[in-house]
């Protein structure tokens, strides 16, 4: 029998019963890039393909009975934060970050790509205020970006004023704008703004976001420089997309595995 050991990422994140975005989506896209996701459920949801109608927080001590029981067993090399239940859960959660001292991607999760409501404003605040300022790496699209920044007018303002709350870096991805290409802007203090550029593919997806920081916390528990990391996530993600999977009425979902 041989035992070995791989990266490990604890992913704090939401339950999508379609398996397009949330937790599946994490561990999907984590054993793709050859890590191992432990997951902590913050929410279960009620969606499908086409749209998230509820959220249903988990209790915010169970949260944080079970983060303080991986912790003290499980080696931690990156963590993986996606949507929230409520607010409350925010203080577990920053507890467990700070004990584990490694990379955190935070992907900040406010709507539903169908336009379902997925935070209240107590969360989006509680992300804003108390998240972003430990983040590795946040990946907000540009909706949640221009939400978090006040309804910046403009993505290199909301970027300003969301590098301002403390966050390493910021990837602003761009699936969700108009544009001919889809620009993915990378964000770093007193650096001007690096933009990846992937071609569009046709129609919406369901899950690419959390499919994206899932990838990226992976290459960076594999200690692969953030420049690299954000790079070879986007390359999966564009790789997942193009054979997308039809699972419902809804928008199709990344191809993971
Ligand atoms: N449900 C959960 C649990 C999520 O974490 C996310 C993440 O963005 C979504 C739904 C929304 O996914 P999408 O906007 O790709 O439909």
């Amino acid at each position: 029998m041989t035992q070995t050991s791989i990266p490990q990422v604890l992913c704090i994140s939401g339950h999508d019963p379609s398996g397009g975005a949330g937790l599946q989506a994490d561990i999907e896209a984590i054993a793709a890039q050859g890590a191992h996701a432990l997951g902590v459920i913050t929410a279960l949801t009620v969606q499908d393909s086409r749209d998230a109608r509820r959220v249903q927080p988990i209790a915010p001590a169970l949260i944080g009975e079970q983060l303080a029981h991986l912790l003290a067993d499980c080696r931690i090399d990156a963590i993986k934060l996606g949507l929230l239940g409520d607010a409350d859960q925010v203080p577990h959660i920053l507890r467990a970050i700070e004990r584990a001292r490694v990379p955190v991607v935070v992907d900040p999760v406010l709507r539903a790509g169908g336009g379902g409501a997925l935070a209240s404003a107590a969360t989006a605040r509680a992300l804003l205020e108390q998240l972003l300022p430990v983040a590795t790496v946040a990946t907000p699209n540009a909706a949640e970006a221009r939400r978090l920044a006040a309804e910046a007018a403009d993505l290199d303002t909301a970027a300003q004023q969301l590098l301002a709350r403390g966050c390493a870096h910021l990837l602003i991805t761009g699936g969700d704008e108009d544009t001919a290409e889809v620009e993915n802007r990378w964000y770093q203090p007193h650096q001007p703004p690096y933009i990846f550029r992937w071609p569009r593919l046709p129609g919406g997806f369901h899950g690419a976001g959390c499919t994206l920081a899932a990838a990226l916390a992976a290459r960076l528990a594999f200690g692969e420089h953030i420049a690299v990391a954000l790079d070879t996530a986007q390359r999966y993600v564009q790789g997942c997309l193009e054979r997308a999977l039809r699972i419902g009425g809804g928008r199709p979902i990344p191809n993971r595995v």
